[in-house]
């Protein structure tokens, strides 16, 4: 661990850049920035074994989840079983090979990666310096992109959607895979990335002056993004991790307006063209997501209705449109009150966290593709529209998370 006393004792909150004195915790309590409210520290008792543990059994969970039939689907005598594995196979032949590397890098590869590289580095295994360095950015680049949680909410949507044609019943991997979602995201709340680091390298840099209470900006000092480490504001390269920045994330707005102005041209031709294309009785139906989600209210699921709509078009726009306008808060030169600042935080911060749940409606499409395939029957494809959709949540993921939100403290 790190034997400076100051470092130990002290954080400058990432989000507004606020030092802030680190005060004794116990077990279960976590330490809260007082300007901004984001959450600096969780005091988890033995951090490394309770990830270990958790990553291991994820990494156990999804080997099952992989092995039997996820799902049994019953049509007119028809009877079908599905692996998770051949949920990618049957998006490739249907054309759609980016959904399927998209379903395997977020569902599949990411979570697993994480809970790998979460084993690999708190066990310390002697590996070269560089490779844990660059295990440990990979990890804390790639842990906002797993959506196994999101596809499992995408699969019970379509499982409500075919209850009234369609027996279903979960397979034997069913349960196995919702225990890997909930134990990778115990294993990912777990982890520490101060704590991490210092098992990687202690950290060599001391800063000597500190004032808690007040700005990193204003007496010169910065944290490292990555590994958290305090340096001197002039210092632009992080001597433990290597990362490369500033006091500020270089051209954040530049970035961030880009991602936003792009995904917003993406998402006129999203919900134009159609999502979804079903094939059945000689009848070909295009929908696009308004039109998916009239039908849904039309038979009469209102909740699934309302809940795809708000995920599908009211979540990406508000995100576009908030985004937009906190660049612009951003970039005004007059001072601001605390408070006005806080309330763009706060924007900030659901905008962040509700974003990616607008890939619902991709997965509900991946699954109904992928359950409804009754021969000549009927089947279900997905339309372009759902590969402009996705990467319209994509980039405005991207876009939050090249937004620094500094920017919206620095006018106090
Ligand atoms: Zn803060
Ligand atoms: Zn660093």
């Amino acid at each position: 661990m790190c034997d400076n006393p100051q470092y130990q004792h002290h954080l400058l909150c990432p989000d507004c850049d606020l030092l802030v004195g680190l005060p004794p915790l116990i077990r279960g309590q976590k330490a809260m920035c007082p300007r901004c409210r984001h959450t600096l520290l969780n005091y988890w008792h033995d951090p490394k074994r309770s990830s270990v543990g958790f990553a291991l059994s994820a990494l156990v969970m999804q080997g099952l989840a992989n092995l039997f039939p996820f799902v049994n689907i019953e049509v007119s005598n028809l009877k079908r079983q599905i692996t998770l594995l051949q949920i990618p196979m049957l998006m490739i032949s249907n054309h759609f090979s980016s959904l399927a590397t998209m379903f395997l890098l977020c569902v599949q590869a990411i979570p697993a990666l994480c809970m790998i590289i979460i084993i690999l580095l708190y066990l310390n295994i002697p590996f070269p310096f560089r490779l844990k360095t660059f295990l440990a950015k990979l990890l804390f680049s790639l842990r906002g992109w797993g959506m196994a949680e999101i596809f499992l909410g995408g699969m019970l949507v379509s499982f409500i959607k075919l209850m009234a044609y369609a027996q279903i019943r979960i397979g034997n991997s069913f349960i196995p895979f919702c225990c890997f979602c909930l134990l990778q995201l115990r294993a990912l709340q777990y982890i520490d990335p101060r704590g991490l680091w210092d098992i990687i390298m202690p950290c060599t840099v001391q800063v000597n002056q500190f004032h808690p209470g007040e700005s990193g900006l204003g007496q010169g000092i910065r944290a490292c993004s990555c590994c958290t480490l305090l340096l001197p504001a002039d210092m632009n390269r992080c001597p433990r991790c290597r990362t490369h920045e500033g006091v500020r994330r270089m051209h954040s707005l530049q970035w961030t307006l880009a991602l936003v102005l792009t995904s917003f041209i993406l998402y006129i031709p999203a919900n134009l063209l159609p999502i979804m294309i079903t094939d059945g009785f000689s009848n070909i139906l295009n929908s696009t997501i308004i039109t998916g989600i009239m039908l849904l209210w039309a038979d009469g699921s209102i909740p699934i209705a309302i809940m795809i709509f708000i995920a599908s078009i009211i979540i990406p726009i508000v995100k576009m449109i908030a985004l937009a306008w906190l660049c612009w808060k951003a970039t005004t030169r007059k001072e601001r009150k605390a408070s006005d600042s806080e309330r763009m935080h706060r924007l900030y911060e659901v905008v962040g966290f509700i974003g990616r749940w607008s890939m619902i409606d991709v997965f509900v499409i991946s699954a109904l593709s992928t359950l409804v395939r009754m021969g000549s029957l009927m089947r279900i494809i997905p339309g372009i529209g759902v590969v402009l959709f996705s990467l319209v949540v994509i980039l405005t993921m991207m876009a939050a998370k090249t937004f620094d939100p500094r920017l919206l403290w620095d006018k106090i």
